[in-house]
Formats: C-alpha cells, sequence, structure tokens
C-alpha cells in the first residue's frame, strides 16, 4: 500500500481532539477562591491556620499568618477551546513571627509543571488517541509551540507510572460527584480501550488501559454530570491526599 494510502486510512478515524469538549482549566474553586480577571488567574486562598515552618497559630483576631504580596507565574491551561498561557498569581503569606513565608495554591497546579491538570489530561489524551501518528496530529499547531515533544513524552512516561492511582482516584471523585448530583448516569459505558491501542507494543498495557479509562471516565462525567473535567481533576487530588495525582 502507498504510504499516504496508508497514513488516510490510519488516520481516518482518529478526528482532531476537540479542546472544547474538555471544559476550561484553572476552574474557579470557591473553596480556594480562585478567580479569573481578564487573562490572568487569581489563586487567594485559604489563609493557613498555622505557619507551615514554625507551627504558630495565633487566634481568630491575631492571626499569625498574613497576606504579604503575591508570587506570578506562568501556567498553561485549556481556555475557550484553545491551549494558553496565562499568569497565575498566588496569594503568599507571611508568618509575624518566624518571618517565613508560604503561597496558596489552586488545585489545579501540579509542582514544577508548566501545565495545569486538565492541559496535562488532554496532551495525554492526545499521545494515547493519537498513538502511532503523533500526538501533535491531534491537537492545534500552536500546542507544540507551548509544550515540547520532549516535555509530553516526559509527561506520558510519568503518567504510566501513576495510571492506576489517578484512575481510581478520578473514579472516585465522580461517584462521589454523581450522588450529589441526581438523575441518570451512564459512567460505565464505552470506557474500556479500543483494541487498536492495546495492539501497540507498549511496555505496560495495563497501564495504559488504566490512563485510558481513567481519561474516559472524566470526558463521561463531565458530559453527563455537566461537571467540569477541572472540577473533578480538583476532587482527585484532593482525594489522593498528599500522595503524588497524574504526574
Ligand atoms: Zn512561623
Amino acid at each position: 500500500m502507498a504510504p499516504i494510502f496508508w497514513f488516510m486510512r490510519r488516520s481516518r478515524v482518529r478526528a482532531p481532539i476537540d479542546l472544547a469538549a474538555f471544559g476550561d482549566g484553572l476552574a474557579v474553586h470557591s473553596s480556594r477562591d480562585v478567580s479569573w480577571r481578564g487573562d490572568e488567574v487569581v489563586c487567594r486562598g485559604p489563609r493557613p491556620a498555622a505557619c507551615l515552618a514554625c507551627g504558630s497559630t495565633g487566634t481568630e483576631e491575631t492571626l499569625v499568618v498574613h497576606a504579604h504580596g503575591f508570587l506570578e507565574r506562568q501556567l498553561i491551561t485549556v481556555r475557550r477551546g484553545q491551549v494558553v498561557r496565562v499568569r497565575l498569581k498566588k496569594q503568599r503569606w507571611r508568618c509575624y513571627r518566624c518571618g517565613r513565608t508560604s503561597h496558596s495554591r489552586p488545585p489545579d497546579e501540579l509542582p514544577r509543571v508548566k501545565a495545569c491538570t486538565l492541559c496535562v489530561v488532554v496532551f495525554l489524551h492526545a499521545v494515547l488517541v493519537f498513538a502511532g501518528l503523533g500526538w501533535a496530529m491531534g491537537l492545534p499547531a500552536l500546542c507544540g509551540n507551548l509544550i515540547s515533544s520532549r516535555t509530553v513524552v516526559r509527561w506520558r512516561q510519568r503518567a504510566l507510572v501513576l495510571a492506576a492511582a489517578t484512575e481510581e482516584a478520578i473514579r472516585k471523585a465522580v461517584e462521589k460527584r454523581a450522588r450529589l448530583e441526581p438523575g441518570e448516569s451512564h459512567l460505565g459505558r464505552g470506557l474500556s480501550p479500543p483494541e487498536w491501542l492495546l495492539r501497540r507494543p507498549w511496555h505496560q498495557p495495563g497501564k495504559v488501559s488504566g490512563l485510558w479509562c481513567g481519561i474516559q471516565f472524566l470526558l463521561t462525567a463531565h458530559q453527563t454530570l455537566s461537571v467540569g473535567c477541572a472540577d473533578i481533576l480538583a476532587q482527585a487530588r484532593g482525594l489522593t491526599g498528599t500522595a503524588s495525582f497524574l504526574l
């Protein structure tokens, strides 16, 4: 078969990733006081009840930890169906007693990762759906300017290590949310990976399957429960406690 026909035959069934289907990243979390201001995101709270360094607490009237400016960084996220870079402003806190500072984090921000959790999931989804063709085939060209192929490979490797835990956390978060939302849901259907994906020469096909199921679970819940993917990811991350989540 001529290469072009081989390519068309393989790519025909794989539609480009619909970024809008994932909703927006860095969703507003009232518990963390996360809000959008134009093209920047501000994460204010909550105020730590005690200093993380010295443990001082103070009283309701004389809290030891007080607001002390903002810490800013660039974060890549998904908004209105596009992958974009935004400015994230995180409230910085300072302790009166020891002078040490800390800062608030939105649940969408992973330590030392340049993109929010939802953006990472979008790229991992593209890696799986376009396995054999290259993730860049499924995403807008601009995505390649924001996230390098080396970064995506690193994310894939790390995500596969944690695939089972990620799937379980997403599943628990969805189940928890489903009980809160009255009505019918069909979360158990169509979650298994397609055969062609598992036939590929993965080192650990079980982990690929776990990652696929977790992402499909997320997307199905987003559609059937009308809950933002970013919200579910935030809840799932909260359920993992101090353990690593996603990457
Ligand atoms: Zn302190």
